[in-house]
C-alpha cells in the first residue's frame, strides 16, 4: 500500500522532464499520471491525499497513523522526499527558477553559453560542476570553505 499527500511528489512540479529512461520528453504531470496508472495496473492500493503524522511501532509491526486513518505493516518505507538546503541570503526566493536553481540535471540546459556559479562544494558541486562543463561558458565553483575557483 502506498500511502502520500499527492502522487508525482516533486517530479509533478517540473515543467518537461528529459532524462527519464524510456522518455526523451514528458512533462512532470504526465510522468506522474504513468506513476499512478502503473500502480493501478498492478492492483497497487493508494491512499493519495493522507499525510503520515504518526510511526510507532505495534508488537512485530508498525503501526501508521495518517490524518485520515490508521494502518499496520510488517515492513515500512520511508521514502518522503528530500528538500533543498537553502543560503537564506538576499534576492535567492526573489530569483528562485529565474536564474536560480537547486538541480544541475534538471536545469543545466537552461544555461548554455552562460556563466554560471555553482554553491558549495561537495559531492553535489563538484557533480552540478561536471555536468555544467558541458553546457556553460564559464563556471565558478563557490566554496565556503576553501575559497574560490573559476573553472574553464
Ligand atoms: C521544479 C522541479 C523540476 C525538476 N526537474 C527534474 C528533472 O527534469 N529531472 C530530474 O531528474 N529531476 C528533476 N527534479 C527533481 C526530482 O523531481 C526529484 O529528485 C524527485 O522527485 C525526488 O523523488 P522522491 O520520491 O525522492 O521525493 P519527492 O518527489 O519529494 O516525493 C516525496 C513524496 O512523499 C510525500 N510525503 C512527504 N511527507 C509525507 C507525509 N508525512 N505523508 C504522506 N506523504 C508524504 C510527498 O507528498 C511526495 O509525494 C525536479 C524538481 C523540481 C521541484
Amino acid at each position: 500500500m502506498v500511502v502520500t499527500k499527492d502522487i508525482g511528489g516533486q517530479a509533478a512540479l517540473s515543467a518537461d522532464v528529459e532524462n527519464h529512461t524510456g522518455y526523451q520528453y514528458i512533462t512532470g504531470l504526465e510522468l506522474a499520471k504513468k506513476f499512478e496508472e502503473h500502480m493501478k495496473e498492478f492492483g497497487m492500493e493508494v491512499k493519495e491525499g493522507e499525510e503520515v503524522i504518526e510511526v510507532e511501532k505495534a508488537g512485530d509491526a508498525v503501526k501508521v497513523k495518517t490524518d485520515k486513518g490508521t494502518y499496520e505493516s510488517k515492513t515500512l518505507i520511508i521514502a518522503s522526499g528530500a528538500r533543498p538546503r537553502t543560503l537564506n541570503v538576499p534576492g535567492e526566493g526573489k530569483f528562485k527558477n529565474r536564474g536560480v536553481t537547486y538541480c544541475a540535471t534538471c536545469d543545466a540546459p537552461l544555461f548554455a553559453d552562460v556563466d554560471v556559479a555553482v554553491i558549495e562544494g561537495g559531492n553535489s558541486a563538484l557533480d552540478a560542476t561536471l555536468q555544467l562543463m558541458r553546457i556553460a561558458n564559464k563556471i565558478y565553483l563557490i566554496n565556503i570553505n576553501r575559497g574560490s575557483a573559476a573553472m574553464r
